[in-house]
């Protein structure tokens, strides 16, 4: 079987097929030259722990039958068809690659940022070492109540010589170790009670050195299905989130130093639209008022709007899928048409052989583990359907090793990428970095030319 992206899912996905069928035969498509998906690119680089999910994957990739190709993109490189061709199954495991903009009046202004892309950018993701961020005012807005709003939040707030031990792309460093941001606004739509982000993320933020958290009473109010919520067995999250945000409300603004730094969690504000002459100087909001029942409030405008001055917006609403070509897809919801991992057409008819798990399949929600669940359910789709009888055998019998080299492609199997990661971990020691991330191309084939016997191509 082909599994197109090495996030999670993909690895989740060749895990469980792995268990099921011993000695299966599993070719595993990366477009960039290093696995883990959003593990290496998404998750917080101060969230060191979290990262070591990838002994798990590197497990999965170092069993028999399993090839990595990295640097190898379906729609560049290889198309669906040449992977339909040769495998019995394929399955796409490509995640939510874009994101959502706030789509409001100003949001093309310069200083009016995707949180995603600072994101990629810290984490040293190659499609993103070109964007510069503009650090250089007191006053950032986030906009969502997520964690990778808080995610944001911290990175722009935290004392950079704690992130300077971390995997962060230097670039990024460097830009922080000049950054002006000492205060940072995390806006959302709806109430404390219906806050998206964890309790582990926000206590972060009572932890965090140098920077004072802090919440207006007049925000910490609950209507009556905001309080059912939190006295609901489901709303546990959510009541502990609130203890929190009780704690930080006890701090007066004026108890915030001049050196120091804060964060200040402000809610039931819409953004309305950015403000400022050549660049964002403000945002305007418009304050809400919670409608609908309990645990389906939705929020309307109340007309009253104010401005809220800053000098950088970054937008946390939300990843989206894109839609590989040729495959049925939902451009609603961004997802890739599916019943239970099976892909089908908008009518339901099965696409002989295509499967999906992951982001790509059930969008953008959960946690690394969530997609463990997801993977199994896919695989076991999969399995009844070569069960049934109902795969048809590969019409081309060659090997796609072949194929990629007759193109050109200058593909890096998993011992190539053994050896960055090393390379990475021992250049990042001389810094007292976990590990300093090869980014750009030029500085990947560089590094496998330092390292000894190494190749650029598959040597399998
Ligand atoms: C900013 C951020 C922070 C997060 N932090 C945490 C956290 O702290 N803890 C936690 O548990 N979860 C966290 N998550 C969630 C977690 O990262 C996701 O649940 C998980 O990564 C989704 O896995 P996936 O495999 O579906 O997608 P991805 O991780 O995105 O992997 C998809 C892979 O497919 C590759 N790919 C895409 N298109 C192609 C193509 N055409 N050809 C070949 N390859 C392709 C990509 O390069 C990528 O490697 C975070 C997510 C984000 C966005």
């Amino acid at each position: 079987m082909a599994i197109i992206g090495s996030g999670p899912s993909g690895f989740y996905a060749a895990e469980a097929v792995q268990k099921k069928v011993p000695g299966v035969a599993i070719d595993m498509f990366e477009r960039l030259h290093a696995p883990y998906g959003l593990v290496r690119y998404g998750v917080a680089p101060d969230h060191e722990k979290l990262k070591s999910v990838t002994k798990v994957f590197d497990m999965v990739a170092g069993k028999p039958g399993l090839r990595w190709f990295g640097q190898v993109e379906l729609g560049r490189d290889i198309q669906l068809e040449d992977l339909t061709r040769r495998y019995h199954a394929v399955v796409l495991a490509t995640g939510a690659q874009a994101s959502r903009r706030l789509g409001i009046p100003g949001d093309d202004k310069p200083g009016s940022y995707n949180a995603a892309d600072f994101v990629a950018w810290y984490n040293g993701h190659p499609d993103f070492r070109h964007l510069q961020f503009d650090l250089s005012g007191e006053t950032a807005v986030v906009v969502g109540h997520g964690n990778v709003a808080l995610d944001v939040a911290r990175i722009l707030l935290k004392p950079v010589d704690e992130l300077a031990s971390t995997e962060i792309a230097s670039h990024a460093l460097e830009a922080l170790r000049n950054s002006k941001v000492r205060k940072v606004c995390v806006v959302g739509r709806r109430g404390p009670a219906q806050a998206k982000f964890t309790n582990k993320e926000l206590a972060e933020f009572e932890q965090l050195a140098g920077v004072t958290a802090m919440v207006r009473d007049d925000e910490l109010t609950f209507n009556e299905a905001s309080r059912f919520e939190l006295e609901s067995p489901a709303g546990d999250e959510a009541r502990r989130n609130v203890v929190l945000l009780r704690k930080f409300s006890d701090v007066a603004a004026d108890a915030v130093s001049p050196n120091e730094r804060c964060i200040e969690f402000r809610f039931c504000l819409a953004p309305v639209r950015l403000e400022g002459n050549d660049e964002v100087e403000a945002l305007v909001l418009e304050r809400t008022a919670l409608t609908g029942s309990a645990f389906q409030q939705g929020s309307r405008g109340t007309g009253e709007f104010f401005l809220m001055p800053c000098h950088a917006v970054f937008a946390s609403v939300g990843y989206k899928g894109v839609a590989p070509a040729n495959v049925p897809f939902d451009a609603r919801a961004a997802t890739v048409r599916h019943v239970n991992g099976r892909i089908v057409d908008e009518s339901g008819v099965q696409q002989p052989g295509l499967y999906c798990t992951g982001w790509i399949k059930r969008g953008p929600s959960g946690v690394i583990g969530t997609n463990r669940n997801d993977s199994v359910e896919t695989v076991a789709t999969l399995l009844a359907d070569l069960q049934a009888g109902a795969l048809g055998e590969p019409a081309a019998g060659d090997d796609i090793a072949d194929l990629l080299r007759d193109r050109g492609v200058d593909f890096l199997d998993f011992q190539a990428w053994s050896r960055l990661d090393a390379f990475e971990k021992q250049t990042g020691a001389r810094s007292g970095k976990a590990r300093e991330k090869l980014v750009q191309r030029h500085e990947v084939r560089a590094a496998l030319q330092a390292v000894a016997g190494s190749s650029l191509t598959c040597t399998t």
